[in-house]
């Protein structure tokens, strides 16, 4: 991996660039509290854990919601990634992503499985 390029990819990204559906907003809203060293971990590897590049929610129950995979993108080589287990958290890359749109070379990684609080729910259910 190539950490000042990601980490450079990552800044470029701003609230226009990411999905504003309403499991994603509770992703980024919640995700850095629920996994701080998850977070630092990735960090580490130049990734900004609230912009994912996909997420994969199941639907919120009882003010949960789990994701059964989040997808990050890494700029470099994807020879140098190694698959590993962060604090209960499976890393690793795949294949079966959404197209990029980026020329320069990169891949794509997993991590797996969230769970966090799903804090916009109380606010449908309110009503
Ligand atoms: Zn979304």
């Amino acid at each position: 991996m190539d950490i000042i390029k990601t980490e450079n990819y990552y800044r470029t990204l701003n609230d226009d660039s990411l999905c504003s559906c309403d499991y994603c907003r509770n992703y980024y809203k919640e995700v850095k509290k629920a996994y701080p060293e998850l977070s630092d971990h990735l960090a580490g590897m130049g990734v900004d854990i609230e912009k994912p590049f996909e997420t994969m929610p199941l639907e919120p129950y009882k003010g949960t919601i789990e994701y059964i995979a989040v997808q990050y993108i890494i700029m470099g080589n994807a020879a140098d990634f190694k698959s590993e287990d962060v604090y209960g958290v499976h890393i690793s890359i795949t294949d079966s992503h959404p197209m990029t749109d980026i020329d320069e070379e990169h891949y794509v990684i997993e991590i797996s499985p969230i769970r966090l609080k799903y804090s916009l729910y109380w606010q449908y259910s309110d009503s």
